[in-house]
């Protein structure tokens, strides 16, 4: 089963469209144009001398799927500052708020469908959500690696969930399969592949190329997923 990956497929915004602040800075010492995106989303051209303004559209226009794609990198840069209240963090793929409300006289952190006791003290509620976290992943990931097994016919020896700074899953020789708590906070199609992706190490212990076929197979949009890792992965750890 595949499930969509929203922020990949969203349609890519017009350039000079409504969905897209632009500023056009004219600097004369400027050899070409210049794109960058600023953590807002906002994006700055800069038009060198001799350019135009139409042109810089026709610029921006040509690199708008890079534009898209970099705006998601900051933005997936920006949800990872401190886990405030107000705060905003990913929880399978989405954005969510991070809300402090006291719960009969406990301070309780909120997070999507998540709420969890803050620590005393803290205003960085990154530990106590961690730790929810943990727990939500053994809940969600531990039947879902159970049945893509079952659907490969393949019986997993044994689960863990760790907290892994390196990677997102492990799979060893005997069958054991270790995951990182942070899949959870990935959109379900991108966690689906991680969890395929070590089920498979089972047939196919190596990276070659029969492996791949075979994540292929089991996971024909595992390059979207890759993609996602490669642009928000990061922000995760
Ligand atoms: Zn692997």
């Amino acid at each position: 089963m595949q499930l969509d990956l929203p922020f990949l497929r969203a349609p890519v915004p017009e350039p000079a469209g409504p969905l897209l602040s632009i500023d056009f800075v004219r600097m004369r010492r400027a050899r070409r144009y210049i794109i960058r995106v600023r953590p807002d989303g906002s994006v700055r051209v800069t038009v060198p001398r001799g350019g135009s303004r139409l042109e810089a559209a026709r610029f921006l226009e040509k690199h708008s799927q890079w534009i898209t794609q970099e705006r998601a990198r900051v933005r997936a840069a920006h949800v990872t500052q401190a886990w405030v209240d107000g705060a905003i963090m990913l929880l399978r793929g989405e954005p969510v708020t991070i809300r402090v409300v006291l719960e009969s006289g406990h301070r309780t952190v909120r997070y999507g469908q998540r709420s969890v006791a803050a620590r005393a003290g803290d205003t960085d509620f990154r530990r106590s959500i961690e730790a929810d976290l943990r727990t939500f992943a053994r809940e969600e990931l531990g039947p879902r690696l159970h049945a893509l097994a079952a659907a490969h016919n393949l019986t997993v020896a044994g689960f863990t969930i760790r907290n892994q700074r390196s990677r997102w899953g492990s799979c060893s020789r005997s069958g054991r399969i270790a995951l990182n708590y942070r899949l959870v906070q990935m959109p379900p199609a991108v966690s689906d592949y991680v969890l395929l992706h070590e089920l498979m190490h089972m047939k196919q212990p190596d990276h070659s190329r029969s492996f791949w076929r075979l994540v292929e197979a089991a996971c024909p949009d595992f390059r979207d997923a890759e993609r996602w890792l490669k642009i928000h992965g990061r922000g995760l750890l």
